[in-house]
This record gives C-alpha cells, sequence and structure tokens, in this order.
C-alpha cells in the first residue's frame, strides 16, 4: 500500500491508483488455498465497501454477510430469468387543477417465498452487479407500455415517470434504449420524465451531461429525485437540462410542526429556474394545504394514493 502511494507515470501523466487488501491467516481463516483465496476476497469486498485504500483482516461474521449478497445476486438473476418483477404506480398530482397528471412507475420484486420486496432491499445490489441494466431496461419499457394504454383508454395524456439509476445512465447506448422503447411503445417523449438521485447525478454529471441533452431535446423530461437531500452544490442546476425538482420526503415531513422556511426556499429556487416543483411523501392534509398555499405545483405521497398496482389505477381513475 506504501508503493502504491506513488504515482504511476505514462505518458507523462501522473496516475494515482488505489489499493484494497483483503488478509487472512492460514489456517486460522481457511483450511485450503481455494478457502483462502475466498477469505481474502471477502475481506477485500469489505474494504472496498468501507471507503477503498485500506486493508482489512477477514473475520468469520464476514462470510455471513457475503452468502447474503450472493443468495441476493443470485436470487436477481432467477427473477430476471422468471420475470419476477412488476411496477406499481404511484398518481402525482397537480395542485392548481386537483386533479392526477402523472404516474411515478416503482419498482417491486415478487419472491416466490418472501413475498414482496421493495426496491431499497436490492436496487443497491442490482446496480454493484450491474444487473439493474438489464431490469432497468424492462423497469422502462413496461412503464412506457402502461401509460401508452392507459392514455388511449381513457382519452388522456398522463406523463409517466421512471427512475433511473445512475449505472443504467452511464452506458454507452443509454440514449438509444430510451429513444427504441419510446419508438417502439408509441410514447410522446413529452410524457416521459427520468427520475435521478441528486447526489448521484451531481457526482456523475461531466460524463453524461451529453446524453441528458440529447435526450432533452428530443422532448424527453427529467427530474432531481430527492432534491435537497444529498451534500450537493445549487450551481449544476444551470447546467442540467432538468424540467422537475422532487423536494425530498424529509422536507415535507417537517410540515406543520417543525421549522419548515426550507421548502418555501426550494420552491423559490425551482419557480426562479422555471422548474416544475413536485413534494414527495406527503401524508397530511394539512401538508397538501400548505404546500398548495405556497403554490408548489404537484404533490405525491399516501395522502393522496399509495403505489398501487396497475389494476387499481385503472379503479381509481
Ligand atoms: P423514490 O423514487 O424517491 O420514490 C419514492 C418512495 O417513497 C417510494 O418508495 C414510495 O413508495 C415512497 N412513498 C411515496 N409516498 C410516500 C408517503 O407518503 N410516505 C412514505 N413513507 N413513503 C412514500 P419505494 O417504492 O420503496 O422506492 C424507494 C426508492 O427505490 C425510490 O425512491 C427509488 O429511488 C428506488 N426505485 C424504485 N423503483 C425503481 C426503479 O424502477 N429503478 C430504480 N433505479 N430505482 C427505483
Ligand atoms: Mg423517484
Ligand atoms: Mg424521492
Amino acid at each position: 500500500m506504501k508503493v502504491f502511494e506513488e504515482p504511476f507515470s505514462v505518458m507523462r501523466n501522473h496516475f494515482h491508483v488505489s489499493a484494497s487488501c483483503g488478509i487472512c491467516i492460514y489456517p486460522d481463516h481457511a483450511s485450503s488455498i481455494e478457502e483462502m483465496m475466498k477469505s481474502s476476497d471477502v475481506a477485500m469486498y469489505h474494504a472496498k465497501k468501507v471507503g477503498k485504500n485500506t486493508h482489512i483482516m477477514f473475520r468469520q461474521e464476514m462470510n455471513d454477510e457475503f452468502t447474503e449478497r450472493i443468495e441476493m445476486e443470485n436470487g436477481l438473476r432467477r427473477a430476471i430469468e422468471n420475470d419476477e418483477f412488476i411496477l406499481y404506480y404511484q398518481p402525482q398530482v397537480d395542485l392548481a387543477t386537483d386533479s392526477i397528471v402523472s404516474f411515478e412507475a416503482l419498482l417491486r420484486w415478487v419472491h416466490h417465498e418472501n413475498g414482496i420486496i421493495p426496491p431499497l432491499k436490492f436496487i443497491s445490489v442490482a446496480e454493484e452487479t450491474g444487473l439493474i441494466v438489464q431490469i432497468g431496461k424492462w423497469v422502462l419499457k413496461t412503464a412506457c407500455e402502461f401509460i401508452v394504454n392507459l392514455n388511449r383508454r381513457y382519452g388522456k395524456e398522463y406523463g409517466i415517470s421512471v427512475n433511473i439509476s445512475v449505472i443504467q445512465l452511464m452506458q454507452a447506448d443509454f440514449v438509444s434504449t430510451v429513444v427504441d422503447t419510446l419508438t417502439n411503445t408509441g410514447l410522446a417523449p413529452s410524457l416521459l420524465e427520468l427520475e435521478i438521485t441528486e447526489s448521484k447525478l451531481v457526482e456523475t454529471v461531466d460524463i453524461n451531461l451529453k446524453k441528458l441533452h440529447e435526450l432533452r431535446e428530443i422532448g424527453v423530461r427529467f427530474s432531481i429525485d430527492d432534491f435537497g437531500k444529498g451534500f450537493s452544490s445549487l450551481s449544476y442546476l444551470k447546467q442540467l437540462p432538468v424540467s422537475t425538482l422532487k423536494i425530498d420526503k424529509c422536507f415535507v415531513d417537517d410540515i406543520p410542526d417543525n421549522d419548515h422556511s426550507m421548502i418555501e426556499s426550494i420552491i423559490h429556487i425551482g419557480h426562479k429556474r422555471n422548474l416544475v416543483v413536485v413534494a414527495e411523501g406527503v401524508e397530511k392534509k394539512e401538508q397538501l394545504e400548505y404546500l398548495a398555499k405556497h403554490k408548489c405545483d404537484m404533490v405525491q405521497g399516501y395522502y393522496c394514493s399509495k403505489p398501487v398496482p396497475e389494476e387499481e389505477i385503472k379503479e381509481m381513475l
């Protein structure tokens, strides 16, 4: 690790490379060469997880975590093969007209033994393994088909919001995947909004900005999800071609009892930049009234409706 502190020189450029080390000791941590490789690998995985550039000694309990992760990964592969994913949809309500204008698609995994698994339990493993790319394509296609059918059935122009992982955005074929999905499903680009979490978007803005612009040019909208929650600078708001800010639930939770001046400021910033402002996680009537009074454009939350399966959306409408 000492050696790696020095930069490598390649064609007069200096590169800093960090090293993550996993250590295990024979015979305490393993009884064969194969097992030693595995145990040190498990320890190395931990070293990477705690922020890289460090070394970690193997401990037995690391194995359980590792096994759990492997099981999750295998489970996800099976789930893709067996079509175990479904989408729930949550209405987004326009406060000026008091009516549903769009829906957010939210992923669920229907596990054969454990029932419905929420996304926060598996998205990170899907991202680490790259499986999110395949899952994300399915989500995009299914959500677009859903809204095209709904609009046809009711003669409306409801929009659809789809959560996109930055891993998907990083793929070289991201733009063509979205364009192809729009073409194949016949959805108007302006009815599709891609939601990207604030912190992740800001970290990768240099690499992804061109793709965002390409899609924005054909009419696809972008929203910054969980706005205000990450540690990010406001300067990127000027360069990103976003249409919508989604105020994180933690700010909405402060209404009515705690200091909620932040919300007013976020709505103000959003409107100054011509953005649609959506409040997430609205659970109470007082919150909705407060947001309407302060000219928030849209709300989403259990107060209006929980995310529900497709059939329930039809009943609701
Ligand atoms: P998100 O995009 O910020 O979605 C909002 C989350 O808040 C959803 O959780 C929703 O069910 C929940 N929610 C909505 N209204 C309320 C409310 O009034 N109260 C409370 N307590 N919760 C509310 P969910 O469905 O578990 O999704 C969690 C996160 O997982 C999402 O956060 C999103 O970041 C991610 N996710 C969901 N579906 C996908 C997907 O298809 N692809 C990717 N990459 N990420 C997804
Ligand atoms: Mg979202
Ligand atoms: Mg959110």
